[in-house]
């Protein structure tokens, strides 16, 4: 008898079961996302910066399966129960399984701070950085109006708040677009007038990272004259002033109007009110092959799955693939009805993290391998390209690319009544929404 098997996610793990699933004729298998489309995170930086454009790293997941047309479901997952075997969507609908993925992947915390929810942009998908794209654009246009200066400075000063890979990649990639817009785009500012600020809680860049990614990083930050706070962490911001602190910190109040968070994730709100044992950052627990523990036909991969023998899995790419395919071989065996492959274990492939045009940092432990420079930031291009889905979005991106680092011509942002200009217009029936959401998520 055909069995039904559910994707909760089509993210990274998501992604690699749905495909697999689709091409086995002992499966029935059903995706459901939120969106009708993949997102490839780790390239919405330079959606923000105007690198890419956002079809370079979307694509719908109609059209990524048409080969092996599959059942897709556009829905929102708002409560699973491994008791009763059910899953809950909005538009409401209930449906059933033999055998669940849940890779629902994670969310921004904002710890709970409803104005920083309301007033800070973030990069976790595509419309956030779409939203991050124009209101750059909007505060160069809001400093190119000021008659005041101090004024101008506010809205030249971009914050960023977390310094692992994503805040990193996104100040130097934002320094040097900022820097050439200017003086190719606004005649009328001065470029010493911008201020880019990246805001650390530790006191190093890149913390998961071996050496040496946290001091090239911080080389090359200050190179692209971005300051770097480290040890402060952001306790406030009112759209018009940042207020960090830290431990032994005298308290800093910066003018900005706009501040970028990258400074953590946590599991969407449908997992934190689901009933199941959960790790100390509200993943699931799983046992040795990724299920939840007491149900042999409920998997968790990705950014969601936890463990409780003392390991903390990555929240990466290559972790959320490996553990997708451990997920489908436990599948296949007890399809087969055959043993069990031994328990997953996780193989740490590298990191890699680009520092603006033509320069990156590529560490790969297994090989002994540590460089950077032009010959990193290639390896790191052809992997990104490799990995990305579809051939037209690899086209989108090699030619973006090419625009933009031979021609120096950045894809524009479009700035239009729809644009949210933060800490001015934002309907403060947006802000107490927020704020409940925020106090629910953190209770
Ligand atoms: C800005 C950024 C940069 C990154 N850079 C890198 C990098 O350089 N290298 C790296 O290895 N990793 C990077 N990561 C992390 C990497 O993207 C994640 O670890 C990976 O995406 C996790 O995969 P996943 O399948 O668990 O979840 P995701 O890829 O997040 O997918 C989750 C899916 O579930 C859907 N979903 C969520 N909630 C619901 C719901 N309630 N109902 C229906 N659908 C829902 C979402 O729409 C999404 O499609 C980055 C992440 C970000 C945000």
């Amino acid at each position: 008898m055909v069995k039904k098997a559910l994707v909760l996610g089509g993210g990274f793990a998501g992604l690699v079961l749905w495909r697999a699933l689709l091409r086995d004729e002992r499966v029935e298998a059903t995706l459901v996302d939120q969106n009708n489309y993949h997102i490839f995170q780790p390239l919405l930086y330079q959606v923000a910066t105007g690198e890419l454009e956002s079809s370079a790293v979307t694509r719908t997941f109609r059209e990524i399966a048409h080969r092996t047309p599959g059942t897709f479901i556009l829905g929102e997952v708002t409560a699973i129960d491994p008791v009763a075997g059910t899953v809950t969507l909005d538009p409401s609908r209930i449906l059933t399984f033999d055998y669940l993925y849940i890779t629902l992947g994670t969310v921004t915390n904002f710890f709970g701070n409803g104005n920083l929810q309301c007033l800070a942009l973030d990069l976790k998908n595509a419309e956030a950085a779409e939203q991050t794209k124009s209101r750059i654009a909007y505060a160069l246009e809001r400093a190119a109006t000021c008659t005041d200066r101090e004024a101008c400075r506010a809205w030249l000063t971009f914050a960023v708040a977390g310094g692992g890979p994503a805040g990193v990649e996104f100040c130097c990639s934002l320094a040097q677009r900022l820097h050439r817009t200017i003086e190719m785009e606004y005649p009328g500012l001065d470029s010493h007038d911008l201020r880019i600020v990246l805001i650390q809680g530790g006191g190093r860049l890149l913390e998961g990272m071996a050496d040496p990614a946290p001091a090239a990083a911080a080389e090359k930050l200050e190179s692209l004259g971005v300051e770097v706070f480290y040890g402060h962490r952001v306790t406030g911001f009112d759209g018009e002033a940042i207020r960090c602190g830290g431990e032994g910190q005298v308290p800093v109040s910066i003018p900005a109007r706009t501040l970028v968070w990258t400074a953590g994730v946590h599991p969407p709100e449908v997992i934190a009110r689901m009933a199941a044992p959960k790790t100390h950052d509200g993943r699931l627990v799983t046992d040795p092959h990724l299920r939840l523990p007491g149900y042999d036909n409920i998997f968790v991969a990705g950014d969601l799955a936890g463990n409780d023998r003392g390991l903390s899995w990555p929240q990466t790419a290559p972790f959320a693939i490996q553990s997708a395919r451990h997920a489908l071989r436990v599948t296949r065996a007890m399809l087969d009805g055959g043993f069990l492959p031994e328990p997953f274990s996780y193989s740490d492939p590298g990191s890699m993290v680009t520092l603006g045009r033509f320069d990156a940092i590529c560490i790969f432990p297994q090989l002994s391998l540590r460089f950077g420079g032009i010959w990193a930031w290639m390896a790191w291009t052809i992997l990104h390209l490799y990995r990305i889905i579809g051939m037209r979005n690899r086209f989108t991106a090699l030619l973006d690319w090419f625009q933009d680092y031979v021609l120096h011509d950045y894809t524009g942002s479009r700035i239009d009544s729809t644009t949210i200009s933060w800490g001015e217009k934002l309907p403060r029936e947006t802000c107490r929404k927020s704020q409940k959401t925020s106090d629910t998520l953190n209770r």
